[in-house]
């Protein structure tokens, strides 16, 4: 496995193939960002293609609250977890080199899809995802890229990002991996103490429950997500949203229509914000 931490030795570990599986990644690795390097090994490896992951914590996508400072930082560490899985290539660039002044052209996704949810409660949040996976995907130049449904609302907007750009990459989308007691794997949950790991399992719960909810009755799915948020509430969380919505653009829905449709969720427990989600497909719909 190459560590590229310059684009000369990017360009170099790149060479042999034009066919690249590309995963990026903010590091502090775990079991979800290594599914998807096993899906991207999968799927370049019988074309000689190479993976290739990338770790960078991105300035620009927090806002000045958040927790850039904090976020952990474990490059070694990530480095042998990408070895053991067979990662070909791990570009791993320092701030001077994807900022190397500051960065005044910005690529901003469309309002009504960027600036609900996520984007609502973290202001520039997606502005600052798009401008570095576009520079990422400059730089290494994918085939195929692969997100985490975890982040739901990032995928879709990379996916319309890269076709209204005519981006050459095909985006793809892992389902979320969850540690055995269904809690969405993520880099934050270590900022847990041991008490609120076991309460963050409420999150998923609610959202079980929503999902349950919208499998089974036709309408009334915002005063479901109400109850849901008032439930969390009372359980020490401080909620941002719990919403029914379509797949396909997000919006929310009081009641089924055509579209498949995706629970969003987000909340802070203590310091730590966590998100998740749930899709529920027509199919699944109990009548
Ligand atoms: P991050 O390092 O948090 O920016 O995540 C890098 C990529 O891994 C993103 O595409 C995330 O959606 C994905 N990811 C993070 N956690 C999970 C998870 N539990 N399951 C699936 N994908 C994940």
């Amino acid at each position: 496995m190459i560590i590229a931490h310059s684009l000369q030795e990017l360009s170099l570990a790149l060479e042999s193939s034009p066919n690249r599986v590309f995963v990026p990644t903010m590091g502090n690795l775990h079991e979800g960002h290594l599914q998807l390097i096993d899906q991207a090994k999968a799927l370049c490896t019988p074309h000689g293609g190479l993976t290739v992951a990338s770790v960078f914590v991105n300035r620009l996508q927090f806002s000045p609250h958040e927790d850039f400072d904090q976020y952990p930082r474990t490059l070694e560490r990530d480095c042998d977890l990408l070895r053991s899985r067979g990662c070909d290539v791990v570009f791993a660039p320092n701030e001077a080199l994807m900022y190397p002044q500051v960065q005044t052209f910005k690529l901003t996704p469309p309002t009504e899809l960027a600036n609900i949810w996520e984007g609502h409660f973290r202001p520039g949040f997606f502005t600052g995802v798009c401008t570095v996976v576009m520079k990422l995907f400059h730089m290494v130049a994918p085939s195929t890229a692969i997100f985490g449904k975890k982040d739901y609302q990032q995928w879709l907007v990379l996916k319309h990002m890269v076709q209204q750009m005519a981006m050459p990459i095909e985006i793809l989308g892992y389902p979320i991996v969850r540690s055995p007691d269904g809690l969405a794997l993520s880099s934050r949950n270590g900022y847990l103490s041991d008490t609120q790991r076991v309460q963050a399992l409420q999150l998923q719960k609610e959202l079980g429950a929503t999902a349950q909810f919208v499998q089974t009755q036709s309408n009334g799915f915002q005063a479901q997500c109400q109850t849901g948020m008032d439930t969390l509430r009372a359980k020490g969380w401080k909620v941002d949203y719990l919403a029914v919505c379509q797949q396909h653009d997000l919006k929310e829905v009081d009641h089924w229509g055509s579209d498949d449709l995706v629970i969003l969720v987000a909340a802070t427990l203590g310091t730590t914000r966590l998100i998740d989600n749930m899709e529920v497909r027509l199919t699944e719909r109990i009548q």
